[in-house]
């Protein structure tokens, strides 16, 4: 569920609209419809609340929903039906408060949420002004259950029925990947976790997507040090399994859990280098699990 606080920010740019929820994402300049056009007018005009961008629009490029629409929403008159294009998938993009799309950068989504003065729950989580962007906004759809993991994969995404019979997941080659298995319930995931936790501060955390949030959830109002380098952790070890899963979908390569796990902690080690010093006690880079473990390693972390 996202936080009104950060849905704003959080659009569309249209593919073949088929990710897109018409009613709670923002992808057009009424969005979301769902906060005028009632469950009972969805409904009544054969749509459900899981309806996409391209249930709306027909291979003509008009409107499929009703006439009558016009009416009860005057707004809709002059809204362009989107141009679905079916080779391209839908992408996420960031537009700031005066809806310009913006570069997703920790600073720009840290400006546009800190300025509103709210709670922002689970954002902390994700955006705070130390994190790695790339790494954030991977966490964000992590979190968020939109990565194009197998079992969210449909017979188009996979070319045939028999494709889609076929997928199991490239790490473990054990069943349909998932968020909850690649994170990190998979045999292969969890090596990467059980071998980065005690850095995250978060020994006595298991191999379990809830369990880590559960975790973040009862830390979540700690600015220590410690939750700092958890939540970095977690970011970047999800971030490069994800990445060794998909290259294991296009190349031979394989590279080991142990791999992945110095490339997490040598990635996280790096950023910490960057903060400036003279932070006192709240600097990680003086926590004493990371304090004697600089040393150099020639890993490109991709
Ligand atoms: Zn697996």
């Amino acid at each position: 569920m996202i936080r009104s606080s950060i849905r704003q920010f959080v659009w569309y740019s249209i593919g073949n609209g088929r990710d897109i929820n018409a009613w709670h994402d923002n992808w057009c300049d009424h969005s979301p419809l769902g906060d005028f056009i009632t469950p009972r007018r969805i409904h009544g005009a054969g749509f459900n609340m899981q309806s996409t961008v391209a249930d709306l629009v027909s291979h003509h490029n008009d409107w499929l929903w009703p006439v009558t629409w016009l009416q009860f929403y005057p707004a809709l008159t002059n809204s362009l039906p989107p141009f679905l294009n079916q080779s391209t998938p839908d992408k996420l993009i960031w537009k700031d408060r005066q809806h310009m799309q913006k570069e997703f950068s920790a600073s720009e989504v840290w400006d546009n949420i800190r300025s509103r003065g709210e709670e922002v729950g689970w954002a902390d989580l994700v955006w705070f002004s130390q994190c790695i962007p790339r790494h954030s906004f991977h966490m964000w759809l992590v979190i968020k259950n939109k990565l194009k993991t197998q079992d969210r994969m449909g017979i188009w995404d996979a070319g045939s029925a028999t494709n889609l019979n076929l997928m199991c997941c490239p790490l473990c080659r054990k069943g349909k990947d998932s968020r909850d298995h690649l994170f990190f319930q998979c045999s292969y995931g969890e090596q990467v976790w059980n071998m980065v936790k005690a850095m995250a501060y978060m020994d006595v955390v298991d191999a379990n997507w809830d369990s880590i949030m559960t975790w973040f959830s009862e830390h979540s109002s700690g600015k220590s040090p410690e939750v700092l380098v958890g939540k970095m952790v977690v970011a970047a070890s999800t971030y490069f399994i994800w990445q060794e899963r998909n290259n294991r979908l296009f190349s031979p390569n394989q590279r080991k859990a142990a791999l992945i796990a110095d490339i997490v902690l040598h990635t996280v080690r790096m950023k910490l280098m960057t903060f400036k010093a003279g932070r006192g006690s709240r600097n990680p880079l003086v926590l004493e699990r990371w304090k004697f473990q600089v040393k150099t390693m020639s890993i490109d972390p991709g």
